[in-house]
């Protein structure tokens, strides 16, 4: 069973004697601890390194305070860098533009994107007052469609009425122009999604971009896919361009590493999480409390 970091370092500190100021040397014994369980949440290497260097500058030397042991003083400057690096505030969803804003949801099959879609939609109704519409341009699936209808109906958020046979970049016109004439404030465009990145779906997804110019793209990405959430995110970021991650099944058991990977890796804010199957199991991401997940 995974023993959390704090323990770890209070066993490695009280092999030592006080002193005033970490030195090199302790906080080297740390910080492979701090590899490891970074590792062991399922950071990437390259994010971890990263992440090592930064408290090694800010730790060697640091005084440790009298109401504090040097294990308790290195894992707190292990944590608000943490918290730092995951970025220190939750933002919300931006709909700084003219209405209707078009929101559009990006990201693999099965991440939840349908659902975040659905749960997005409700908790703009319900929490900023506002009007949405969904669409869904899921035209391989034939079930893809009718699903964000029934999510529709119990969220109670309009969706486009289908018309079978419509192309992507066509739906999400039709949804744009609804939007525009019946006085929609945000018109949010679940894309289709594949299991794996491949050309094609880039391609379809960056011609629904171009064509409805969103305010936000938010990449939906399941916290359990761990080190491959890496891999998503940095071909939506590259090929898309994302404006915020949402990521989904943090209700499970994985250790939320992904989530320090994505924002260090894209530079983009983690907006939003999926804590459930339910449509309103969605949060705000709060920093500090995913950093706790993170070193155990
Ligand atoms: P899509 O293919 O990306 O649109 O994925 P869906 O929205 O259809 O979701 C796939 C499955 O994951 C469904 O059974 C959802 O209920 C489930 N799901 C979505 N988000 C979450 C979440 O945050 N937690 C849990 N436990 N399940 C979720």
């Amino acid at each position: 069973m995974f023993e959390g970091l704090t323990g770890r370092l209070g066993d490695i500190f009280d092999r030592l004697t006080r002193r005033g100021a970490l030195s090199e040397e302790d906080v080297g014994a740390a910080l492979r601890e701090v590899r490891i369980a970074l590792l062991e949440a399922d950071v990437a290497l390259p994010v971890v390194k990263q992440f090592i260097a930064g408290v090694k500058e800010k730790a060697v030397g640091a005084e440790v305070l009298r109401s504090v042991t040097p294990g308790q003083m290195v894992v707190k400057i292990v944590h608000d860098h943490l918290v730092e690096m995951l970025g220190s505030v939750s933002e919300g969803i931006n709909l700084e533009a003219a209405a209707p804003v078009p929101v559009l949801m990006v990201g693999l099959q099965g991440s939840g994107k349908t659902t975040s879609t659905a749960k997005i939609a409700l908790r703009l109704k319900t929490r900023e007052r506002k009007k949405v519409l969904m669409a869904s341009l899921d035209t391989r699936r034939p079930a893809a469609q009718e699903q964000l209808k029934i999510l529709g109906e119990q969220v109670q958020v309009a969706t486009l009425p289908i018309v079978p046979g419509q192309q992507p970049v066509e739906i999400a016109k039709r949804a744009m122009l609804m939007g525009r004439t019946e006085g929609y404030d945000v018109v949010m465009l679940d894309t289709a999604g594949r299991l794996a990145i491949d050309d094609e779906l880039m391609a379809e997804v960056a011609s629904v971009r171009d064509a409805t110019k969103p305010a936000e793209t938010l990449l939906v990405v399941d916290a359990m896919t761990g080190q491959d959430a890496v891999t998503v995110a940095t071909n939506f970021q590259d090929r898309v361009g994302i404006t915020g991650i949402v990521l989904t099944r943090i209700d499970g058991d994985a250790r939320g590493g992904a989530a320090l990977s994505m924002r260090q890796i894209t530079g983009k804010p983690i907006k939003l999480l999926g804590v459930g199957e339910k449509v309103d199991a969605l949060e705000a991401f709060h920093p500090d409390r995913i950093a706790g997940r993170i070193l155990g």
